[in-house]
C-alpha cells in the first residue's frame, strides 16, 4: 500500500554558538493510510523535532538541512508557508502534551473548535457550531452543548485533552500527529484517550503518528514502531515482532525498564549513561558508551540501518551476519 507520509533522510539541525546540534540526523519513515506508527526514545532523541519538522514548526536557530517530507507525494519542505498552513489545518493535525497545548483561556471551548472549522472549511457559523458540538460528542464529552460554552479552566485535564483532540480532528485530517498526548494525564484517563484515538482511527481511517517515551502506550495502540536514539532511527518494525524479539540493545534496554513508566528517570537508571549531546557525539555507534554488547568495531565504525527480516530494520553491528537473539546473548554474557 502507498504511504500517506514518507520522510526521507530528514536532517534538522540547530545552529548555536556552541556548535551544531544534529537533532534529526538522517531519519526516514513511512506511514500508510489508517496506520498507527509509534515513535519512541528518551527525551532528546529527536522525536519531537521530527514531528515539528513535519508540521513546519521548526524555528531558528533550527533548520531543515536536507531530506524530503512527502505527504501524498508533495514535498512539504518545498511548500510556501501559506501552502503548508493549508495542509496543516486540513490534512495534518497535531496534538501535544499539556500544558504546551493549552487552549486559549480567554475563549470558550466551542469558539475555539468552531474557529478552527471556519478557518479551514467554507461553512457558515451555524454549521460550524453544529459540527463542533458533534465533535465534542464524538470524543466522548458528556453534555457537549454545555461544554461548548465552557472555558478551558472549567474542565479537567482529561477533558481538555479531549477538546484538543476534537479540535485536531474537526477537519477530518488524514494524519494526526500526537506528541506525548497522554503523558500529563493519570492512568485511567490515559487509557480512555488512547481508546478514543483507536476508535477514531477505525471510524475515520485517520493515520496516527504517536510520539512517546512510554512503551506501554506504544504496545497498546501502535501497528509499527520506530525507535530513535541520538537523532537516528535505530530500530523499526512491527509492534509484536519488536516487543517479542527486540533487535537493538537500546530497544531491549527500554523494554527492561518497568512496564509502567511513571518517571522517565527510572528508565534511565536501567540503561546506564545518558543520551549524548551533539557536540560530543561518540564516534562509531552512537549508543556504544551505554551498550552492554559493545564490541571493538562499535567504537570505530558507525553501523548502518539494515534490514534483518521482512519489514524490520536495525542499526547495530550484532546483526551484521544475520539476526541474533539479544535476549539469549545477554544471558550468556552475564
Ligand atoms: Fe551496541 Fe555495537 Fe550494536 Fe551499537 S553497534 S548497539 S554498540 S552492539
Ligand atoms: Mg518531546
Amino acid at each position: 500500500q502507498e504511504a500517506l507520509l514518507e520522510v526521507r533522510d530528514l536532517r534538522t539541525y540547530f545552529h548555536t554558538e556552541s556548535g551544531t546540534t544534529r537533532s534529526v540526523d538522517g531519519v526516514s519513515l513511512k506511514i500508510k493510510p489508517g496506520e498507527v506508527l509509534g515513535i519512541v526514545g528518551e527525551s532528546g532523541c529527536g522525536k519531537s523535532v521530527t514531528s515539528f519538522s513535519i508540521m513546519g514548526l521548526v524555528e531558528a536557530p533550527g533548520k531543515i538541512e536536507g531530506g524530503e517530507i512527502l505527504f501524498e507525494d508533495k514535498d512539504l519542505t518545498k511548500l510556501s508557508k501559506k501552502q503548508l498552513k493549508h495542509i496543516q489545518g486540513n490534512a495534518i493535525s497535531m496534538i501535544f502534551q499539556e500544558p504546551l497545548t493549552s487552549l486559549n483561556p480567554l475563549l470558550s471551548v466551542g469558539f475555539q473548535i468552531a474557529e478552527n472549522i471556519t478557518l479551514h472549511q467554507t461553512v457558515d457559523k451555524k454549521t460550524a457550531k453544529a459540527k463542533s458540538i458533534e465533535m465534542l460528542r464524538k470524543v466522548g464529552i458528556p453534555r457537549p452543548e454545555e461544554v461548548y460554552r465552557a472555558y478551558p479552566h472549567e474542565l479537567s485535564g482529561g477533558m481538555r485533552q479531549r477538546v484538543m483532540i476534537a479540535i485536531a480532528l474537526s477537519c477530518n485530517p488524514k494524519l494526526l500527529i500526537a506528541d506525548e498526548p497522554t503523558t500529563a494525564l493519570d492512568v485511567t484517563i490515559q487509557a480512555q484517550i488512547l481508546k478514543l484515538m483507536m476508535d477514531l482511527r477505525s471510524e475515520l481511517n485517520t493515520s496516527i503518528m504517536i510520539i512517546t517515551h512510554d512503551l506501554g502506550v506504544v504496545a497498546e495502540i501502535a501497528d509499527r514502531v520506530v525507535v530513535m536514539y541520538a537523532g537516528q532511527v535505530v530500530e523499526e518494525g512491527d509492534v509484536f515482532q519488536l516487543f517479542q524479539s527486540p533487535a537493538h540493545p537500546y530497544t531491549l534496554g527500554l523494554m527492561n525498564s518497568t512496564p509502567k513508566i511513571d518517571e522517565w528517570n527510572e528508565v534511565l537508571e536501567s540503561i546506564p549513561g545518558t543520551v549524548p549531546v551533539a557536540s560530543n557525539m561518540p564516534i562509531g555507534c552512537r549508543f556504544h558508551p551505554r551498550c552492554p554488547y559493545a564490541m571493538e568495531k562499535c567504537v570505530k565504525q558507525e553501523p548502518p540501518l539494515a534490514q534483518i527480516n521482512a519489514g524490520a530494520n536495525v542499526r547495530c553491528w550484532l546483526h551484521e551476519h544475520g539476526e541474533v537473539s539479544l535476549v539469549e546473548g545477554f544471558e550468556q554474557r552475564r
